[in-house]
């Protein structure tokens, strides 16, 4: 079981510092926790959380070690810092920065040659849902995707990102349920994820974790949630 905060455009260095300091004494019931903080807090969360179990991931990492980028941060830049994983292809990225499946394979692909722990984002549009094409996204999205130790895949139906509608317990386990029958890794189940309704959502068959936008930027809430999701660890 993996509660994963992603703070997205949130938190600089000194509240992120703060934050790990923090989350260090706080009560997290005993799951595996990652933070996802912004690229120039990554040093200062890393320092924070040293001596830990608590993972620090990037929020996105290029697919080339080195070259002209401008912009992109590389995955031995990443493992030089301390950084023990990324999150690849999250909904945002696709939706305002181009990201296609295709730059989506690349990165994956990189940060697991480079030995960080990847969580690839999936997930359909609202649109897509009310068009019945889940399954073809989902299948589509996951096809570019191979199994590896070091991978987990989050299902993040980005009707529910940001949006407080979380997709029902049924609705995402019938997701991991498909995501798992293609490709046999863990699935995290991400979208307006709260206090109240994680463990419902944890203890379904097939949620192996969450990844919590919004309400992981409050100590209290996501240190709530990861103790919610404890009893369905394994
Ligand atoms: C996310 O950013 O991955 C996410 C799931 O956001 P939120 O929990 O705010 O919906």
């Amino acid at each position: 079981m993996l509660i994963a905060g992603n703070w997205k455009m949130y938190k600089g260095p000194r509240e992120a510092g703060a934050f790990c300091r923090a989350l260090r004494e706080a009560d997290l019931g005993g799951v595996d926790v990652a933070v996802c903080p912004p690229y120039v807090s990554l040093a200062d969360a890393v320092q924070a959380l040293a001596g830990t179990d608590i993972g620090v991931y990037a929020q996105s990492c290029h697919w080339e070690s080195e070259g002209p980028f401008t912009g992109e941060i590389s995955a031995p830049m990443l493992r030089e810092l301390g950084v023990y994983g990324t999150i690849v292809g999250h909904s945002e990225r696709r939706q305002h920065f181009g990201e296609t499946d295709e730059t989506v394979a690349r990165r994956v692909d990189a940060a697991l040659e480079h030995g960080l722990y990847v969580i690839a984002c999936v997930g359909e549009t609202e649109a897509e849902r009310e068009a019945g094409e889940t399954e073809a996204v989902l299948g589509r999205q996951v096809s570019v995707l191979d199994e590896d130790d070091n991978l987990v895949v989050a299902y993040e139906p980005v009707w529910a990102i940001g949006t407080g509608k979380t997709a029902t317990p049924a609705i995402a386990q019938d997701a991991h349920a498909f995501i798992k029958s293609l490709l046999d890794v863990p699935v995290l189940y991400g979208g307006s994820v709260k206090p109240e309704n994680a463990g419902e959502l944890c203890s379904q068959h097939d949620i192996d974790g969450a990844l919590v936008g919004g309400a992981s930027l409050d100590l209290e809430s996501f240190a709530a949630i990861c103790r919610a999701a404890f009893p369905y660890h394994s």
